[in-house]
């Protein structure tokens, strides 16, 4: 982080996300901010948003909860005591359904949630000008950017949901001729209700890859992007089960398909062992069985606290050039090593 000089002129889109949890920040030049998310660090339990946030001194910005799911919400109170002033972004339909939790399990289980949801409401009663209501079409300035919400649509949000995912709100953002899509979590049936209406969608310079490259959430009209395009995917990791996968046709495999290289933040983080669930290459290949697209390795054995360091930062100019991009300790730069032999044709089909 100490590392990062920030060049004036550029728009950087900063991919914070050290194994489970992701934040987003974007700094418009010159002095601009954008914060999407937050996570608290598993080891230490430190809030990396509120980091750099105090590291770059930012003390007004728009700070926006895309979806009420653990690795997005923790840590937001003490981001909104860094953050003075700005909009404040969440759904109102989430904020409206914090009811008080049945017993002590729920307290105990949804108590970093609640406290999130419960700053964002009391802000919002306190402050009604910093309230901003994450609905498809609402538009948010950054500077002299333009931020655009993509989703829930006000049909979504009457209908009943299973998972705060189908809720979760990706964002479009311009600037001069560049264009950036953080994808949140959004799962792929509200990819279906956005994508086909918005086929400028897939005119993008980044793409924060929609819940950490999962392959059901990987909408072909968004993914298949017009190359050349930086793409960042954060991990994720629950209960045995990991993202991104690296098999053939999972998520990042069709990414792969447009864009010979992306990067992850961080492997997926086992946080009982305090490491990467796969240390290095030979062990994620192995494991996977997939196909050969891992690429370099920052560091081939991170320690944890490298581990924990999981993050990208992209650095834009007014075409939409990469002008600058800088990595943490453990991030992974993913390509497909032979593009001539691996690549295969397109598969044709509709609902991807
Ligand atoms: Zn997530």
């Amino acid at each position: 982080m100490r590392s990062l000089q920030l060049r004036a002129d550029l728009l950087y889109v900063i991919v914070l996300g050290p194994g489970f949890g992701e934040s987003i920040l974007v700094r418009v030049p010159p002095a601009s901010w954008l914060v999407v998310d937050s996570f608290r660090r598993q080891a230490d339990a430190a809030v990396p948003t509120l980091q750099w946030l105090a590291h770059f001194n930012v003390q007004e910005a728009a700070v926006a909860v895309t979806h009420p799911h653990l690795d997005h919400v923790e840590g937001l109170p003490e981001v909104l005591r860094q953050v003075r002033s700005g909009p404040l972004g969440c759904s109102a339909r989430v904020v409206a359904d914090l009811v008080p939790p049945a017993d002590a399990e729920a307290i105990y289980r949804e108590g970093a949630k609640r406290a999130a949801l419960m700053a964002v409401r009391d802000r919002w009663e306190a402050e009604p000008a910093r309230k901003w209501e994450l609905v498809a079409g609402s538009t948010q300035s950054i500077g002299d950017a333009q931020l655009t919400v993509l989703y829930p649509t006000e049909d979504a949000l009457e209908r009943p949901h299973a998972s705060p995912n189908r809720l979760a709100s990706p964002f479009w953002i311009e600037w001069h001729s560049f264009r950036a899509l953080l994808g949140s979590d959004l799962d792929h049936a509200g990819w279906v209700e956005i994508a086909p209406g918005s086929p400028a969608l897939r005119s993008h310079h980044v793409y924060k890859v929609a819940h950490h490259g999962s392959k059901s959430n990987q909408h072909h009209e968004v993914v298949t992007g017009n190359p050349p395009r930086a793409w960042a995917v954060t991990p994720w990791m629950r209960g045995g089960h990991v993202l991104p996968r690296l098999e053939d046709d999972e998520g990042i495999d069709r990414l792969l398909e447009d864009n010979s290289e992306g990067a992850v933040t961080c492997l997926p983080l086992d946080a009982r062992r305090r490491q990467a669930v796969w240390r290095t290459r030979a062990q994620a290949l192995a494991e996977l069985r997939g196909e050969d697209i891992l690429g370099s390795f920052a560091r081939e054995d991170p320690t944890p606290a490298e581990q924990e360091g999981g993050w990208m930062a992209l650095g834009f100019d007014r075409d939409g050039l990469l002008q600058h991009r800088q990595e943490g300790p453990s991030a992974v730069v993913i390509t497909r090593n032979s593009p001539a032999m691996k690549k295969k044709p397109r598969r044709k089909t509709k609902d991807h």
